[in-house]
């Protein structure tokens, strides 16, 4: 059965962005008469917030988007990360790493094989993977990369693929606060909710190359993805809560023009959430949606 989820950081209200995520991963999951859930990622201590959740599970309700079962919240859910980083440890995939932001970008600019993909972090350059020196503290845990290239289908932005060794490096999996990384908890709970389809923004398609490797190693089915355009400001600046983006006030009004932002424009004027998201039903294809990584949003 096709189960989708919408998955936000609860570290504020939803905006325009994380509204086209909602909206279009309700859509793609109730059009194949799917499940949806809602998953709170709130593993960031110093950035969720419980009031956060409570606001845009009103939001979502008063848009009309209703979920099924109970929400999860990743917080709740440490010891299945703690299992899946303990299978990956026995299998030797991982080791501790010492090094400090600062350690990787002085380092990584010496490292003949590092490229920097636009907008990207640097690939980290191995430094730790034979072992840290000595008298060093560990800090974090890394996958070793191997050197194989990741490719999948992408069902709006076409095949993708990726050098994971080469473009993002050994990458966490427990970060230096102590805390799973976003890349493991994803895939351990999209794998454990049945998680058929993913539908978010194309901000982390260069993220689901890592996730592809961690489900391998796991022994956990691959969802099938969908990477919606994200939206930016007149600056091409991704929304997002920390920047305050506008908190949605109007659920009609913003459910319009997410459709049309989604390549549905022409919705009914007037029509209250439940009128708007069964036309909007009617006319779901995914094939409608501009197949780009980021759009202007409304102004
Ligand atoms: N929690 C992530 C975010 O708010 C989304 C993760 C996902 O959909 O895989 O950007």
């Amino acid at each position: 059965m096709y189960t989708g989820r919408f998955a936000p950081s609860p570290t504020g209200p939803l905006h325009f962005g994380s509204l086209v995520a909602a909206l279009a991963s309700w859509l793609d999951a109730r059009a194949s008469q799917g499940k949806w859930l809602v998953r709170m990622e709130d593993l960031d201590r110093a950035r969720s917030r419980l009031s956060m959740a409570d606001a845009i599970l009103r939001q979502l309700d008063a848009l009309g988007l209703g979920w099924d079962g109970p929400v999860t919240y990743q917080s709740a859910r440490l010891d299945r990360y703690r299992s899946a980083l303990d299978a990956l440890e026995r299998d030797g995939r991982v080791y501790w790493c010492c090094c400090s932001r600062r350690e990787i970008a002085d380092s990584a600019t010496r490292f003949p094989g590092a490229v920097r993909v636009e907008g990207a972090a640097l690939a980290y350059p191995g430094t730790c993977r034979n072992g840290m020196r000595s008298g060093a503290r560990p800090r974090a845990m890394r996958l070793r990369a191997t050197s194989e290239l990741v490719r999948f289908a992408d069902r709006l932005q076409g095949t993708i693929e990726q050098d994971v060794e080469r473009e993002v490096g050994d990458f966490l999996v427990l970060r230096a606060d102590g805390m799973f990384a976003y890349q493991l908890a994803v895939v351990v709970d999209d794998a454990e909710q049945g998680v058929t389809d993913v539908v978010r923004g194309a901000d982390l398609l260069d993220s689901t190359p890592r996730q592809i490797v961690l489900q391998r190693l796991l022994g956990l089915a691959q969802p099938r993805y969908l990477h919606l355009p994200v939206a930016v400001d007149r600056t091409g600046a991704k929304l997002s809560k920390q920047t305050a983006a506008e908190a949605i006030a109007a659920p009609a009004a913003s459910l319009r023009s997410a459709l049309g932002f989604l390549g549905m424009p022409g919705a009914p004027a007037a029509a209250r959430v439940d009128e708007l998201l069964g036309w909007a039903l009617e006319q779901w294809h995914p094939r409608n949606i501009p197949a780009v990584r980021s759009a202007p949003a409304p102004v």
